[in-house]
């Protein structure tokens, strides 16, 4: 395997509660890509973006998952972390009496080998924030209390800017994907992926529209476990015409990738 592959998914089978969901998914991502994988709902998307954050409900019954030459399901979600895969939305909703500059601090210093001085936190949190348009005053509210949906994807992007991954998964679930949302999500990946080009981003969506504001590499499209298609960012055009319908009867189940 070239050093260049950052991920690199083969034949995989995983699913919930003894149900097979995703059913052979092979997907390769060099240092440096984005992937957007689209998909209808129940294509198994979250599933994806669930067995590579290692959530303990799900099983995985054949296949492998290679991150930078290791085999990625071998080790725990916080070894993930701390090796550089993030992955949105996988913290607990409300985290009363926390602040995010003490919530993102604990999460850098346990990705890091030494603790980082809380001066030079503070200073990098602060650049951070700036270069991401945020209030000052945001860094010292309690995590999602009260949190609008915008608010909650600031918190994610500023917590990806902050722990600087070389992977990021990120599953935009449908709901809460208003336009200002969608406006942070897209800004926020784009500046951070300006500021470390090696990153590589696995975007699952179900909407096309995330993809007007983020542009991708390559498209991939989910169905029933599997990538039926794969082209490049035109492919989210051509679903967004013809909506995922045209999946019933695939044009042909070309894996390009
Ligand atoms: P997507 O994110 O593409 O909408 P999911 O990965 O969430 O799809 O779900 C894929 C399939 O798995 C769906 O058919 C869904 O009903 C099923 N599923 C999801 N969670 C569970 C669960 N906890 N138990 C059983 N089936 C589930
Ligand atoms: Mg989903």
């Amino acid at each position: 395997m070239s050093s260049s592959q950052l991920l690199e998914v083969k034949n995989l089978h995983a699913g919930i509660e003894g149900k097979e969901i995703l059913k052979g998914f092979t997907l390769t991502v060099k240092a440096g890509e984005i992937h957007a994988i689209m998909g209808p709902n129940g294509s198994g998307k979250s599933t994806l973006a669930k067995v590579l954050s290692g959530h303990p409900l799900y099983q995985v019954s054949s296949g492998t998952v290679q991150y930078k030459g290791k085999d990625l399901l071998a080790l725990e979600p916080d070894q993930r972390a701390r090796d550089g895969v993030f992955l949105a939305f996988q913290y607990p909703s409300e985290i009363p009496g926390v602040s995010i500059l003490n919530f993102l601090r604990t999460a850098l210093n346990a990705r890091l080998e030494k603790e980082m001085p809380v001066m030079e936190f503070r200073k990098l949190l602060f650049e951070k924030m700036q270069m991401l348009d945020m209030d000052k005053a945001f860094a010292t509210r309690f995590v999602n209390e009260g949190f609008s949906g915008g608010e909650k994807k600031r918190h994610e992007i500023l917590q990806m800017a902050i722990l600087n991954p070389a992977l990021a998964v990120l599953d935009e679930t449908d709901s809460g994907l208003d336009i200002d949302a969608l406006r942070i999500v897209s800004g926020g990946v784009n500046k951070i992926k300006q500021e470390n080009p090696e990153m590589g981003v696995v975007l699952i969506t179900h909407y096309q529209r995330l993809l007007d504001y983020i542009k991708p590499d390559y498209v991939h499209v989910l169905h029933q476990g599997q990538i039926v298609k794969s082209g490049g960012s035109e492919l989210a055009l051509e679903l967004e015409k013809h909506g995922y319908d045209w999946l019933q009867n695939p044009p042909t189940a070309v894996v390009n990738q």
